[in-house]
């Protein structure tokens, strides 16, 4: 069988997946495959299904599979597999890498140097320790950075609409989360519940000031109201990795103050690349064939 390896992983993940089939990377070839792997980049949409006939597994090397048509890929009785267990300590990693570069002014620091300042009385710098963090979503991710955050002494609570109670943070309404922190961390997946969740209503419940931090999905803040509300001072703050469009050319975000960016880089770690190659070859040796 061909396996269309569609997108990045690990050097070796080519030779680990090679006994299960002639593994190919040039996205020409989706008419042969029938396995498909992707990770972010390669939508595997009705277009892309219609595209390859023998088709019969679609493996995303990831959390979430909202890149995958997964309704159309099963009224074609092709599987869907995704690797939600390989990702989190990546993830949580750089949300904490954000929420600590936000009051400590690291990127304007940096940059302003390369200009030639010299803002020693300008940026003045605020600590995480003794500072609530809110938690939109209790999942493997933000249980991670709930450990972290606790490790600099912070308060974490928490709300999740599916899980009432957690070992990881203290469990409240999304009110009280809003309306209690002074960073908000937003950890849910992207459905219909959560698009937009953070709009113009929602930020005017949280705190003045509030960093707000989004390692999950673009479209669950609408970027309009963030923008709007760092321009007029009421968020402190707002750092992402994720956007409703990526690269997120356009985007009203690209020209407000007090934002911190990066390119989609939560699950892009050497560690966490040979993890989710490890998750791959399990689910091809349960997919059984050779
Ligand atoms: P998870 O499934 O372990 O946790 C998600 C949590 O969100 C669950 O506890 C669920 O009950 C909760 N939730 C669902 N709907 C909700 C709602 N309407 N309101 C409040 N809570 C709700 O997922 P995870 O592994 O922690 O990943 C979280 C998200 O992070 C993923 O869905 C994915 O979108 C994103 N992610 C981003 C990157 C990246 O590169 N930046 C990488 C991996 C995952």
């Amino acid at each position: 069988m061909v396996i269309l390896l569609a997108d990045t992983f690990a050097p070796d993940l080519p030779a680990r997946i090679r006994p299960f089939g002639e593994v190919a990377t040039d996205l020409g070839r989706v008419a042969e495959a029938e396995v498909i792997i992707v990770r972010s980049k390669t939508k595997v949409d009705k277009a892309m299904i219609d595209a390859a006939p023998k088709l019969k597994y679609v493996i995303r090397g990831g959390v979430g599979v909202d890149t995958i048509d997964v309704e159309y890929a099963k009224s074609k009785g092709i599987a869907v597999d995704n690797t939600p267990e390989a990702s989190s300590l990546a993830v949580a990693e750089l949300a904490f890498a954000l929420m600590i570069a936000m009051p400590n002014h690291v990127a304007e620091a940096d940059s302003s140097m390369k200009q030639g300042k010299w803002l020693k009385k300008e940026l003045e710098r605020t600590e995480l320790g003794g500072k609530t963090l809110g938690l939109i979503g209790i999942g493997r991710i933000a249980r991670e950075l709930a450990l972290r955050a606790k490790a600099f002494g912070m308060k974490v609570i928490a709300y999740d609409k599916y899980v009432q109670s957690s070992d990881a943070a203290a469990m409240t309404s999304l009110d009280e989360v809003l309306g209690n922190s002074d960073y908000i961390s937003l950890h849910t997946p992207l459905t219909d519940e959560t698009r937009g969740m953070i709009n113009a209503g929602t930020i005017a419940k949280m705190k003045k000031g509030v960093y707000l931090i989004n390692t999950c999905r673009g479209p669950v803040v609408k970027a309009e109201d963030v923008a709007s509300a760092l321009k007029e001072g009421r968020l402190g703050g707002y750092a992402t990795d994720v956007y409703d469009k990526e690269p997120p050319d356009g985007s009203p975000l690209l020209s407000a103050p007090r934002v911190l960016l990066t390119p989609h880089l939560g699950a892009s770690t050497e560690e966490n690349l040979l993890r989710l190659g490890d998750c791959i070859v399990e689910r091809l040796q349960k997919y059984g064939r050779k």
